[in-house]
């Protein structure tokens, strides 16, 4: 199941953009360094530099890693570190920059050049960078990583890959996914901190939703933005709706799994989704959609898994019950006016 879903994630808009994506959602994660690499190499790809010395891509990836660490002092899986230590080292001034950047070359891009494009145990389809580490020190930029990065997608992406390290970043603090918050969600917030019991918004949802949108609506798939000041803005919306909340009828749809990005124009406009249930066919959409995350490395996963049952047969069935209570109680089914193709 879980790889035919990766697959179909792949297969279905197998964009370069896409296979970012992926590499960002499904790769393994056992330390952070993926991110800060990926981080690192859009904002170099950004100013549409080609070759990258070690030397230079030692900057960018080491100050990441130094500025998560303040956040989050948990950035591996794994017990040991000495690149990690080495931050945390210079984050206290006990080394200076020099020797920081120094071990970085050193030890610092062991195993994520190599394993970056690796995604479900194979290289993926586009190769963002060329790792000449061995041979010459540095690092060749790909055209592809190049184009990604020149236009506003770039951002989005930048964006998507820090929601996506915020989000790895607090299940690994939490002790994993035991002690995540499962139900009662803010619109934009995911997690409740533990020690604090009370909501932290740790990210905005959207960006951690648009991942896996590709920066289209929910319903119609049309282009959306989670950028603010952008016309097309998205709302997130309960695919059941908040009302069935308030009258007592269904209990969790605040969820992560009820949860969707839509264009104002489906949520809200004319013949809009207001108070409807969405079709059935949509509701085969938001199931595929949570069996995506459910086969990622993600602590939204084991939330969902939480929310809505240990099997996909479970899963599937709460979904159902949810939708003949939802449908008995506010009658009417809504689907969008016009439909784009397919994106998720
Ligand atoms: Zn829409």
């Amino acid at each position: 199941m879980t790889s035919k879903l990766i697959e179909r994630f792949h297969s279905i808009e197998p964009t370069d953009a896409q296979r970012w994506r992926a590499i960002n959602l499904f790769g393994r994660n056992v330390a952070s360094y993926k991110f800060s690499l990926a981080k690192s190499i859009l904002s170099l790809a950004k100013i549409q530099k080609t070759s990258i010395s070690l030397d230079d891509l030692a900057i960018p990836y080491a100050q990441n890693l130094c500025e998560h660490l303040k956040l989050s002092p948990k950035q591996t899986s794994s017990k040991k570190s000495t690149f990690l230590e080495s931050c945390q080292n210079f984050n206290l001034n006990k080394i200076s920059k020099i020797e920081l950047l120094d071990i970085t070359k050193r030890v610092g891009f062991n195993y994520v050049l190599d394993a970056f494009h690796i995604v479900n145990g194979k290289e993926i389809g586009t190769r963002f960078f060329e790792n000449n580490r061995k041979n010459s020190k540095e690092i060749i930029l790909t055209d592809e990583i190049l184009k990604l990065a020149s236009n506003n997608q770039g951002y989005n992406l930048l964006q998507e890959t820090e929601a996506r390290w915020r989000l790895v970043e607090t299940s690994w603090s939490l002790g994993l996914s035991k002690n995540l918050i499962q139900a009662d969600f803010d619109r934009d917030a995911i997690f409740i901190d533990k020690h604090k019991q009370k909501r932290t918004d740790i990210t905005s949802s959207r960006a951690a939703l648009n991942g896996y949108q590709k920066s289209k609506c929910f319903y119609c798939f049309k282009p959306i933005s989670i950028i603010k000041d952008n016309y097309n803005f998205c709302d997130v919306d309960h695919f059941f709706p908040f009302d069935l909340k308030k009258k007592s009828v269904l209990k969790s749809v605040d969820g992560i799994w009820n949860l969707v990005l839509s264009c104002k124009d489906c949520n809200r406009g004319k013949m809009g989704k207001f108070n409807l249930v969405p079709a059935k066919r949509l509701l085969k959409r938001l199931h595929q959609r949570n069996e995506y995350y459910i086969s990622s490395h993600d602590p939204l996963r084991e939330t969902i898994i939480y929310q809505t049952g240990n099997t996909e047969i479970i899963r599937s069935s709460f979904l159902q019950n949810n939708f003949e209570t939802a449908k008995i109680n506010l009658i009417h089914e809504w689907s969008p006016k016009i439909e784009g193709n397919a994106a998720f």
